[in-house]
C-alpha cells in the first residue's frame, strides 16, 4: 500500500462472538473499520455495543474470532500495547492530579522527555480549546471542560484508534451539541481512525463516516448514514433511525419500480422500490413522520388521489420550531407527522388529510405475524 492510501480495512474485527456464561453479547460480528474514518456502533441499551469496544480496547477478550489492527492480530496483545485513546461518558480524570498532569499521563508512561512531553500537552489543549488551564485542578472546571481534557488525554498520544464510549451523555443538551461538533471537527483535523458508541440516532448520523445498527448482538445494518436512513433495510433499523409509520397493505401492480400497493381500507399508495416485489405480496409503506404533509379536510378538493389518508388530531406537542402531531385514522391506527410550526397551527379534534410523495414511501415486506 503507498503512503498515502488509506487503508480500508484499518481496523478488522472478524468473526467476532463474545459469551458470558449464557449470555451471547455479540454475534458472529464482521467489521472493517477504514483508516481515518469515524465508525458508529449504534443501538439500544445492551446490544452489545460496549462489549465489542471493550474488546478492541483489550478490556475483554473475544470468545471466537480475531481483532486486527494495522493488519496485525491483536487478541493477545495487552491493552497499554495497543495504542489507543480512550473517552467514556464519566470523564475518569484523576481527580488530586493537576490538568497538566491528567493530560500527560499516557506521555510519561511512555517514557517522553521533559521538554516534547509539555509541547504536547500545551498543543493538545489548544486543540481542545482550553489552552492555559494546565495548572487548574479538574473539580475547578465545568463538566463539559471536564470531558475536553479527556478529549486531550486521549489525542495527545497520538492513538492508532480513538475509542469513545458515550463521551457525551453526561452532558446537557446544548453542551452535547456543541461538543459533538467538536468531536468531529477534532477527529477529522486529526485523521484519528475513531470508534464510537451511542444509543442517540441523532449523534450517529451527524457525525459519522460510517453507522452500524446493532440489535441483540447482531449487526442489522451497515452504511453511511444517508444509506442507514434513507434506505433502511429492517422493521428496526426504520423504527430506529427515527419517527417511521408502518402502514400493512398488498401490493397491486409494480411497474418500473413505481409499485401500487393498496392498504385494507382500499386506499391506494405508490411507492417507489427497486425490489422485485409481486401483486399479493403483503408489505408494510414505511415513512418518516416529517414526509407526511398535513392539511385541513376542508380544503381538500375531492380529486381522486393517491398516497392520501383521512383521520382527526388526537394530540399534538411542540418541540420548538416543530410541531408533532399525532393524527388518528379510522381504523384506530394512529400516524405520527412532524411538521414545521405555522403560523395556524392544527389543534386537537381537526379533520385532516395526510399525504406523501411516493418518492418517501419506503416497502418492506411485512413482519411475519408473531
Ligand atoms: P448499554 O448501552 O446499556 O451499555 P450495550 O449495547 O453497550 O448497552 P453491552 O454492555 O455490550 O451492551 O451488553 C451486551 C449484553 O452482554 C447485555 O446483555 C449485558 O447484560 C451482557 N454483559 C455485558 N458485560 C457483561 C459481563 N461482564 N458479564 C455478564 N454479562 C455481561
Amino acid at each position: 500500500m503507498s503512503k498515502k492510501e488509506k487503508d480500508p480495512a484499518f481496523v478488522k474485527f472478524k468473526g467476532i462472538v463474545k459469551r458470558f456464561g449464557k449470555v451471547t453479547a455479540v454475534q458472529t460480528m464482521d467489521l472493517d473499520i477504514p483508516e481515518g474514518s469515524l465508525v458508529t456502533l449504534l443501538g439500544p441499551s445492551g446490544c452489545g455495543k460496549t462489549t465489542l469496544l471493550r474488546m478492541l480496547a483489550g478490556l475483554e477478550s473475544p470468545t471466537e474470532g480475531d481483532i486486527i489492527i494495522k493488519g496485525k492480530r491483536v487478541n493477545d496483545t495487552p491493552i497499554h500495547k495497543r495504542n489507543l485513546g480512550m473517552i467514556f461518558q464519566n470523564y475518569a480524570l484523576f481527580p488530586h492530579k493537576t490538568i497538566f498532569d491528567n493530560v500527560a499521563f499516557g506521555l510519561k508512561y511512555r517514557g517522553f522527555p521533559k521538554d516534547e512531553m509539555r509541547t504536547k500537552v500545551i498543543k493538545a489543549l489548544e486543540m481542545v480549546r482550553l489552552p492555559g488551564v494546565e495548572n487548574r485542578m479538574p473539580s475547578q472546571l465545568s463538566g463539559g471542560q471536564q470531558q475536553r481534557i479527556a478529549l486531550a488525554r486521549a489525542i495527545v498520544i497520538e492513538p492508532d484508534v480513538l475509542l469513545m464510549d458515550e463521551p457525551l451523555s453526561a452532558l446537557d443538551e446544548n453542551l452535547r451539541e456543541e461538543m459533538r461538533r467538536e468531536i468531529d471537527n477534532l477527529q477529522q483535523v486529526l485523521g484519528v481512525t475513531t470508534l464510537f458508541v451511542t444509543h442517540d440516532q441523532r449523534e450517529a448520523l451527524s457525525m459519522s463516516d460510517k453507522i452500524i445498527v446493532m440489535k441483540d448482538g447482531k449487526k442489522q445494518q451497515e452504511g453511511t448514514p444517508i444509506e442507514v436512513y434513507n434506505n433502511s433495510v429492517n422493521h428496526f433499523v426504520a423504527d430506529f433511525l427515527g419517527h417511521s409509520n408502518f402502514l400493512s397493505a398488498v401490493v397491486e401492480s409494480n411497474e418500473d419500480e413505481m409499485v401500487k400497493v393498496r392498504l385494507e381500507d382500499k386506499t391506494s399508495f405508490l411507492a417507489r422500490s427497486s425490489e422485485p416485489f409481486l401483486a399479493g405480496d403483503k408489505v408494510d409503506i414505511v415513512v418518516r413522520a416529517q414526509k407526511f404533509l398535513l392539511g385541513h379536510r376542508s380544503d381538500y378538493n375531492g380529486e381522486e388521489n393517491m398516497n392520501l389518508l383521512f383521520g382527526r388530531i388526537s394530540d399534538r406537542s411542540y418541540m420548538g420550531g416543530e410541531v408533532s402531531y399525532y393524527v388518528e385514522l379510522p381504523n384506530g391506527q394512529v400516524i405520527h407527522v412532524i411538521n414545521l410550526v405555522k403560523r395556524n397551527p392544527f389543534k386537537q379534534g381537526d379533520e385532516v388529510h395526510i399525504s406523501v410523495n411516493p418518492e418517501n414511501c419506503r416497502l418492506l415486506r411485512a413482519r411475519p405475524k408473531a
